[in-house]
């Protein structure tokens, strides 16, 4: 395959979330101070809201990982941690207030790696979400984040009895040499038992996350990879394309290359990652699993989970914990974030030591603009594409009407499906493999300058 321009190169940018977190900024400059929590919300619809608890603590620190972690947390830390989570959920819940019913239809624990807590602090941590939250654990979709060496069998079955339905194990390859290339050292034999304790508590949902493009995988290896999870039958899998981002260990690793030899390189990491994902995504389908999204594929059999009547386009989301996003229809505000470790601990440190949780520390305000090209974005990036009815009904026009320029782009480089003017706007198999250059054209101007001013730390 030829890369001809820079906006044809297919990794760009995964987009998670619209407009990323390297474009908030400290809201202490606005006019009237940090905004409080009670006035962000109050017009807000809370009764279908979603609730998210960041954990930021892991065993190690994977050498492609960005995340806001950090490894080895002491257990004075992850109490001191629990405890200031305590104090926000109930700032955030006495913000929401009692006048208008509030409801939260879907629950996630992520981060970093949630089972990095114990079993009695996982027990404090889902008493958060539903004492101090009000979250039904029991009746509404609760996702947990873990690793191989923390899925103990005492931790799985708090979880699973507190009401877990689903869970998702970084395992990245099966193959050990590649998980040592990828900077997370782990034996095959230990990831296989991990698997066998979490369906042994039988939680509905079990999601296993991959990576290809590590260095030394081939073709073969990915497809052992991927026999290798799917003899476990997982409802879910997520694959990713490996990056390597500022900061990272494999950022620090490849600092040596030689001047020149870069573009030859990332061509053919660009074409390796490609190839490797069309034959995961053929394995897949031909494996009886639907694709959802460029990284996600559930088995077409697997159980729905819960009501599912959370749209993440739409309705609103409560962060709790120091790198959780909140999103209001106004407001996405979060804590500070950083990768660098000295710059995390202290950013975990001033969380733990935060009295007075009532007000949004940075964020980025959403106008329609941006509300309309986060609507787009994060439909369009989904298989099943947009119905364009329910952006008129939303917005009030046409989303070609409102992005003529980049849906005719798109629709020239054979990235959308089906003619334009009936049924969904929907990306082709190719867009869908270039997901991560298509999702970057949508950002804003003013998105794409605060993430380029935004200095890595
Ligand atoms: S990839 Fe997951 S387990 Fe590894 S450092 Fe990042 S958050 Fe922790």
């Amino acid at each position: 395959m030829t890369i001809a321009t820079p906006a044809a190169r297919p990794y760009q940018h995964y987009v998670y979330a619209y407009p990323h977190k390297t474009a908030y900024r400290p809201l202490d400059g606005h006019p009237a101070g940090r905004p409080l929590l009670s006035e962000l919300w109050a017009a807000e619809r809370t009764d279908a809201l979603s609730l998210y608890i960041h954990i930021p603590f892991c065993e190690v620190r994977c050498g492609f990982c960005n995340l806001f972690t950090r490894i080895g947390a002491p257990e004075e830390l992850t109490a001191r941690y629990l405890d200031a989570l305590d104090r926000q959920a109930t700032a955030v819940r006495d913000a929401l207030g009692d006048e208008r019913p509030v409801r939260l239809a879907a629950t996630a624990f992520g981060g970093g790696t949630p089972t990095f807590l114990t079993a009695a602090e996982l027990e404090r941590l889902c008493d958060i979400a539903e004492k101090r939250m009000g979250a039904d654990l029991r009746t509404v979709p609760l996702s947990v984040e873990t690793s191989p060496p923390t899925a103990t069998a005492d931790r799985l079955a708090v979880l699973a009895e507190r009401g877990a339905t689903r869970v998702s194990i970084g395992v990245q390859s099966f193959m050990d040499e590649e998980a040592r290339a990828a900077v997370r050292p782990q034996r095959r034999a230990e990831v296989e038992a991990a698997l066998g304790r979490i369906r042994d508590t039988r939680i509905p949902v079990l999601n296993i996350d991959l990576i290809y493009g590590i260095d030394g995988q081939t073709e073969d290896t990915w497809r052992a990879s991927l026999d290798a999870a799917l003899a476990w039958r997982p409802e879910e899998l997520y694959l990713y394309p490996l990056y390597v981002r500022p900061l990272t260990g494999l950022d620090r690793l490849g600092a040596a290359a030689p001047p020149g030899a870069e573009a030859t390189a990332e061509a053919a990491w660009d074409e390796q990652r490609l190839r490797l994902y069309r034959a995961g995504r053929d394995q897949l389908l031909a494996e009886g699993y639907e694709q959802v999204s460029m990284r996600m594929f559930r088995r077409a059999d697997a159980p729905q989970e819960g009501p599912g009547d959370y749209a993440c386009q739409t309705d609103g989301m409560i962060g709790l914990g120091c790198g959780a996003r909140s999103y209001t229809s106004a407001l996405h505000y979060s804590f500070d974030y950083a990768v660098e470790t000295r710059e995390v601990r202290g950013i975990i440190d001033r969380f733990t030591a935060t009295e007075d949780f009532t007000r949004a520390e940075v964020g980025r305000f959403v106008d329609g603009d941006e509300a309309r090209r986060r609507h787009l974005l994060q439909s369009l990036l989904q298989a099943a594409g947009m119905e364009r009815a329910g952006y008129r009904a939303r917005f009030g026009s046409d989303p070609y009407e409102d992005f003529p320029r980049e849906l005719d782009r798109f629709a020239e480089r054979g990235w959308l499906a089906g003619p334009a003017d009936h049924g969904p706007l929907r990306l082709s198999p190719e867009g869908l493999a270039h997901s991560d250059a298509l999702g970057p054209e949508l950002f804003s101007p003013a998105v794409r300058a605060a993430m380029a001013a935004y200095e890595v730390r």
